[in-house]
């Protein structure tokens, strides 16, 4: 099984997702946590260069997809073909939402890129942390000591990306279920629950 977890930043994706990582342990199951850009030695290099170096913003949407081809190749097919449960800190969904939405990259250019790059692969489940961005902002703000490039960006560019990831998850809402993030981790790891059992029936 193939689980992504998105959000803007801020969402409060990492605690929700360490509690997922755990509890599909503890049933028995083995749970390969994995990120994006990143997840090998070479998609580690090429997130270290998307988040800090300025670039054309085709370029920067290409390596996001060179990365994603190395992890799928390196780590996700084989995860899945040991039957793993594989857990992604961002996927394709984050292209859609941030070069898509934020930066404006056309869809059609995004799309043939994953097709290329991923052919029929795509997540059984993704859990889509939504916030409000004045909630996202302010727990940026008391979290993080560095921001990296894109989580300096304006008030503007979030919204682009969250309505973005929003219509991603209306147009695919049989894959993409929408975790309330406002409410306390307890509550939120009912509504994570409920779309394990709702989408993949464990
Ligand atoms: O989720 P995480 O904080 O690890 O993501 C690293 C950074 O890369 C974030 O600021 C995120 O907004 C950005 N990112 C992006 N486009 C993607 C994936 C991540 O701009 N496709």
């Amino acid at each position: 099984l193939f689980i992504t977890v998105e959000g803007v930043d801020g969402a409060g994706k990492s605690t929700p997702l360490s509690w997922l990582n755990q509890s599909l342990q503890a049933i028995g199951r083995t749970v390969v946590l994995t990120r994006e850009p990143g997840g090998t030695a070479l998609g580690e290099h090429l997130r270290e260069l998307l988040l800090h170096e300025k670039m054309d913003l085709e370029t920067e949407t290409l390596l996001m997809f060179a990365s994603r081809r190395e992890h799928i190749a390196q780590v996700i097919l084989p995860a899945l073909a040991r039957g793993d449960i594989i857990i992604s800190d961002r996927f394709t969904d984050a292209t859609y939402a941030y070069q898509g939405g934020g930066r404006g990259v056309s869809l059609s250019k995004i799309e043939q890129l994953e097709t290329w790059v991923q052919h029929d692969l795509q997540p059984h489940l993704t859990l889509l942390f939504d916030v409000p961005l004045e909630v996202a902002q302010a727990r940026l703000a008391k979290g993080r000591s560095q921001l990296d490039k894109f989580e300096q960006e304006s008030m503007d560019f979030f919204q682009r990306t969250r309505q973005a990831y929003l219509a991603r998850a209306t147009a695919h809402p049989e894959r993409i279920a929408i975790i309330d993030s406002t409410v306390d981790i307890e509550q939120t790891q009912i509504q994570i629950a409920a779309a394990l059992q709702t989408h993949l029936n464990i």
